[in-house]
């Protein structure tokens, strides 16, 4: 007897290959047939109705480190046909760690992922310092299957403590570093992550920005004696950094037998040839044999702040960034004080250039009139500059107004859409489960299926699930997952291809302790089934099923 038959399907099957009609039959996780009708009887029978049967989603770029701890189904992720999760991306994990560094890893995460603290303290248990314990406390607690990465940021923190913000590593240092790497590997880490640029919460490097070449050589040479992925962020804000940090990939690559993966990677018009310039790189370097796959995301670049908590947005203005860090009394009063008011203002208008946040829109607001005007409309009708407008609103309205900074980059679909078809490109990158209160990441596979395959036909339906699951599992090396056939596993996903979409980005109080984040419905997806269990349906929600595997690569 079969567990489950879906019947009347479109079956795409992740290959590429034309989608066809016929039943699905899954049998104890696995997929038992795929194709043709199926007369056996089976405990539960779901009529797709024509609808699309996939392969779950593969989103190899997340920061679910700790949600998944105290939310295993990663929610929204799941309801919009995600199944598997590659998290510990950008050098940050949360193993291995030593009991003493947690405070100072998670304030390094808060930082460069935007996360409150709702999202680390008291929300679970530390109850873990090796990798394998790690994922010991992720067994039997996730609806998704996961497959983390190792960051090279704790890693070095664990052989070297404090000195790991300071210096290059020792020979010595170097070769513990190879056996922790050994020992996460062992455990089932996926591979190493990396970052050129990130800083942590005091504006200072992140470890893994101390290492030689030497150290990520001999990191390098441990992931390939496992086969196993570099995922880095480049220097991405310049074009030729970034095909410098191409070529060094392309050389371990090669060199190691590794695959190697780097974002962001985005169209922007400040540096309109960008993209190409790279993609070009990229294909002389996948020509001589070397894999540097440049993840791509699918959605524009829309950054949601307010000045009650410090936002990347104010990454490049040192001052702004320095008192949106201070405690919140304190900030209030600095806002208002006239001599740091003038100094922001100086900052953020250099020489009466009031470009910076003319554009800007009030996205929420105790005054509803404000909503949807740009602070240059609202600066005219006030008499005042756009930065004025901007600190006296914040203080006027005790914080509570929000301000939007929509289509900073990636937003026309007509120079997007080539590049997500590109051969040479991982659609990925969503950083489901960071930036959480700047902008929802959710849904980025059913914005590609709604702009780039239904509206801009720059992928067909097939060549668009190929490259969110077969594709992906093969640049990971997941190897029984992204493919509808016999004897893989069931992680299927059943969605109407007229329909499916990401919703409106909505503030949600679903965190612990209520905190606020950005959240996105799906729509057009009906089932979401993972090891042949169903997790998520349109009708009847989350189901208790935690089925997900940790660390099945
Ligand atoms: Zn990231």
């Amino acid at each position: 007897m079969l567990d489950i038959v879906i019947r009347n399907a479109r079956i795409v099957d992740g290959s590429g290959m034309p989608a066809f009609h016929g039943d699905v039959g899954i049998e104890n996780g696995k997929l038992r047939r795929v194709g043709g009708q199926l007369s056996e009887p089976a405990r539960q029978q779901i009529d797709a109705g024509g609808r699309v049967v996939a392969p779950g989603f593969i989103d190899p770029h997340t920061h679910f480190d700790a949600q998944l701890l105290w939310d295993g189904q990663a929610r929204p992720a799941l309801e919009h046909g995600v199944t598997t999760v590659v998290h510990g991306n950008c050098s940050l994990s949360l193993a291995p760690l030593r009991a003493e560094h947690r405070p100072k890893l998670v304030r390094m995460f808060q930082q460069i992922e935007e996360m409150p603290d709702a999202a680390f303290d008291g929300a679970f248990e530390w109850s873990w310092e090796s990798f394998g314990d790690y994922m010991n406390a992720l067994r039997g607690r996730v609806a998704l299957n996961v497959a983390p990465l190792a960051g090279h940021s704790p890693l070095r923190l664990w052989v070297m403590g404090e000195d790991a913000q300071k210096r290059a590593a020792t020979p010595d240092e170097i070769g513990a570093m190879q056996d922790l790497l050994r020992e996460c590997l062992d455990a089932g880490a996926i591979g190493l992550s990396t970052s050129f640029v990130d800083v942590d919460e005091n504006l200072f490097p992140v470890p893994s920005r101390f290492a030689h070449f030497e150290e990520l050589d001999a990191l390098a040479a441990v992931l390939g004696e496992y086969g196993r992925m570099l995922q880095v962020v480049p220097e991405f804000y310049n074009t030729d950094i970034t095909l410098a940090r191409v070529d060094q990939l392309a050389e371990l690559s090669l060199q190691y037998g590794v695959p190697t993966t780097f974002s962001p990677l985005f169209d922007s018009a400040i540096f309109p040839d960008n993209v190409s310039r790279v993609l070009d790189r990229v294909g002389e370097q996948f020509a001589r044999g070397a894999r540097v796959w440049p993840q791509v995301q699918t959605r524009p670049i829309d950054i949601s702040f307010n000045l009650d908590v410090p936002s990347l947005y104010f990454i490049a203005l040192p001052l702004w960034y320095m008192v949106l860090r201070m405690p919140r009394e304190q900030k209030l009063a600095q806002l208002a004080e006239p001599g740091t008011r003038r100094g922001l203002i100086d900052a953020a208008e250099p020489g009466g250039d009031v470009s910076r946040f003319r554009g800007l829109r009030v996205r929420d607001s105790r005054d509803p009139s404000l909503i949807g005007k740009t602070l240059g409309e609202i600066a005219e009708d006030r008499g005042v500059s756009p930065a004025e407008a901007m600190l006296d609103l914040s203080v006027e309205q005790d914080l509570a107004i929000w301000f939007l900074s929509a289509n900073m980059g990636h937003e026309d679909p007509a120079r997007v859409g080539p590049i997500l078809a590109n051969d040479l490109v991982h659609v990925g990158a969503s950083d489901a489960g960071a930036h959480i209160q700047s902008f929802a990441t959710y849904g980025d596979t059913g914005y590609l299926f709604s702009r780039f395959v239904r509206q801009g036909h720059h992928l067909s339906l097939e060549h668009a699930v190929r490259k969110i699951t077969a594709d992906t599992a093969q640049i990971w090396g997941i190897p029984d997952r992204g493919l509808l056939r016999a004897g893989m596993a069931a992680d299927v996903v059943i969605f109407d291809p007229e329909a499916i979409d990401r919703g409106e980005e909505l503030p949600a109080r679903d965190m612990p302790e209520g905190g606020m984040r950005y959240v996105r419905d799906a729509s057009g997806v009906d089932t979401v089934i993972v090891n042949g269990e169903v997790a998520w349906s349109d009708k009847g929600g989350y189901t208790d099923a935690r089925p997900g595997v940790v660390a099945n690569a």
